[in-house]
């Protein structure tokens, strides 16, 4: 549906006069640069999704006012935290010549509670500041961290990313929103809409329907506060490394997590990662082998030797009072031994030893390495379905995954992040941007694996942009219910149809009617 509605030169022009008046000239930025600042920079056609521009807000009362300038004029706004959501669109909106939102102005951690363990933060605020923040009190509490820390703590939970820590599902963690509504009305969710009850960002369990995760991955509002919840410090970490030399392995390797997940003896997501995901960190593929087309498995082997790898490799960290993990670490080695997995040897951390060895989420960027496997201007895209933790279910879906890479001549690079009840198999497409024949493959494999996935029963979890209505559309039950629904709630709230149209999926009246 993208791009249906003819955003004109006159009522943008008028949005950017409305803009100036409530943020002042130095926070609208409407020349071509600055809209090329905010395009995706890892998408094969820029134009598909390029904004107007850019404003950036403030506080409250000025995404109010914008959001209501929007409304008179019809200029769709796509509010951003940080803008960082590299490999599903970065900054971009899904309808092109929308103007940017950006709020990475908001910096403010307006609280950080250490004996309830969570934080207030406003949307500006980054994994870094956050992490710099908690290391000045001495890391009272840890946070989960996604691998590019280079986004916000508030934009990445309201878009469900996830890290390798307890408390891996930011959503989850999630507790108590401040949002400003398309008509700029300001609500605060549960117990926060009692003014100053301080039960706000400690129970979801407060009066009448729980809202937070309907202001996840939607586009009914813009948050301006967000709680999220932390984990306290603990006495100590265990972690253990473990490897499969095979391929076909990963059936044995979900196996062995599952049912500790769901016992809750791992308590964070242990994921099997490929072998080209490692190597991808370590350099670009030049620097294993500089032939053209698929990586041969026999250099496959080679990077895995040389890098002393298995085909699948996965960290179990264990987090708590030292007696209770050195006993969980006991039934950990027993699972590696009944399934034949090797491992090197458990590595102990506590408390004083160098933060760096924690297993707490640490802020890096490192994982951006791996958008330069290829050369030239490196781009990723993720395809993250969602799926039982059914080792063969699992197995099934690598076999098809890998079979439709190597279909279209890409290396496979998948990861399987282990629940206790459900596995995301995050797939990263890695791929040159200057090279249309790979553009043109990377295009025709997501394709192929959303309707592959779909066959098979199962949806993404996540999306980049300019997948959200081919994803949408897989959710199929009664006829796509869920999408009618949330077209309902999108008209009450949205009549104007100016807040981030397209996001996943969901479209406002006057985009569906348009001719
Ligand atoms: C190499 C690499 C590794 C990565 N690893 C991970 C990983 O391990 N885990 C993970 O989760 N992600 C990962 N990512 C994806 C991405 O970098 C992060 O998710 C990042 O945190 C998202 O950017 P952001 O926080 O700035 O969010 P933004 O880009 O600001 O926001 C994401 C989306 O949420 C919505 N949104 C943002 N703020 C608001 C708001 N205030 N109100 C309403 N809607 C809003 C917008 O639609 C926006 O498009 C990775 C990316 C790369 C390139």
């Amino acid at each position: 549906m993208t791009n249906r509605a003819f955003i004109d030169s006159a009522s943008l022009a008028r949005f950017l006069d409305a803009a100036r008046a409530i943020v002042g000239e130095d926070r609208v930025f409407a020349e071509a640069e600055d809209a090329a600042a905010y395009a995706d920079q890892m998408a094969f056609d820029t134009a598909r999704h390029a904004p107007s521009g850019a404003v950036a807000a403030q506080d409250t009362e000025e995404i109010g006012a914008l959001l209501q300038a929007a409304a008179r004029t019809g200029v769709p706004l796509w509010p951003i935290s940080r803008g960082k959501n590299f490999g599903y669109g970065g900054s971009a909106p899904v309808q092109a010549g929308a103007v940017v939102l950006d709020l990475s102005r908001m910096k403010r951690i307006l609280e950080i509670n250490e004996e309830l363990g969570y934080c207030v933060v406003e949307p500006g605020v980054g994994f870094y500041d956050l992490y710099d923040e908690l290391a000045r009190r001495g890391h009272p509490l840890w946070m989960s961290m996604p691998g590019n820390a280079w986004g916000s703590v508030a934009g990445n939970a309201l878009e469900r990313g996830v890290g390798p820590q307890p408390y891996g599902d930011h959503a989850a963690q999630i507790c108590g929103l401040e949002v400003v509504l398309p008509d700029g009305e300001v609500v605060r969710t549960g117990a926060g809409a009692m003014a100053g009850n301080p039960a706000w960002n400690v129970t979801r369990n407060s009066y009448g329907p729980g809202w937070d995760q309907l202001f996840c991955q939607s586009n009914f509002g813009v948050v301006t506060k967000l709680g999220l919840w932390l984990m306290p410090a603990p006495e100590a970490t265990m972690s253990l490394a473990l490897q499969l030399p095979e391929a076909d392995d990963i059936e044995r390797g979900i196996a062995m997590f599952a049912p500790l997940r769901l016992n809750g003896i791992i308590d964070h997501d242990a994921a099997w990662v490929s072998y080209v995901g490692i190597a991808s960190y370590v350099g670009p593929r030049s620097m294993f082998w500089n032939g053209e087309g698929l990586l041969p498995e026999s250099v496959g082997a080679d990077i895995r030797r040389q890098l002393g790898i298995g085909w699948w490799n996965a960290e179990v960290n264990l987090y708590g009072p030292e007696e209770v993990i050195a006993a969980k670490a006991r039934i950990v080695s027993q699972a590696a031994h009944n399934a034949g997995i090797a491992g090197g040897d458990w590595a102990t951390w506590r408390q004083g030893d160098d933060i760096m060895a924690s297993k707490r989420g640490i802020p890096a960027t490192r994982d951006m390495m791996m958008i330069d496997w290829l050369g030239g201007r490196g781009g990723h895209l993720g395809f993250s379905p969602i799926m039982p933790s059914d080792p063969q279910l699992a197995a099934e879906q690598f076999r098809r995954t890998r079979a439709r890479y190597e279909e279209f001549g890409v290396d496979y690079y998948g990861a399987f992040g282990v629940g206790g009840r459900q596995t995301v198999a995050v797939n990263e497409i890695l791929y040159n941007r200057d090279d249309p024949d790979q553009q043109r493959r990377v295009h025709a494999l997501f394709e192929a694996l959303i309707a592959d996935t779909h066959a098979a029963g199962f949806g993404e979890y996540r999306t980049h942009i300019s997948y959200m209505d081919a994803v949408a559309q897989t959710f199929d039950f009664n006829g796509g219910a869920l999408a009618r629904l949330n077209e309902r709630l999108k008209d009450a709230l949205d009549p104007a149809g100016v807040l981030a149209p397209g996001k996943q999926g969901i479209w406002p009246a006057r985009y569906r009617d348009a001719p």
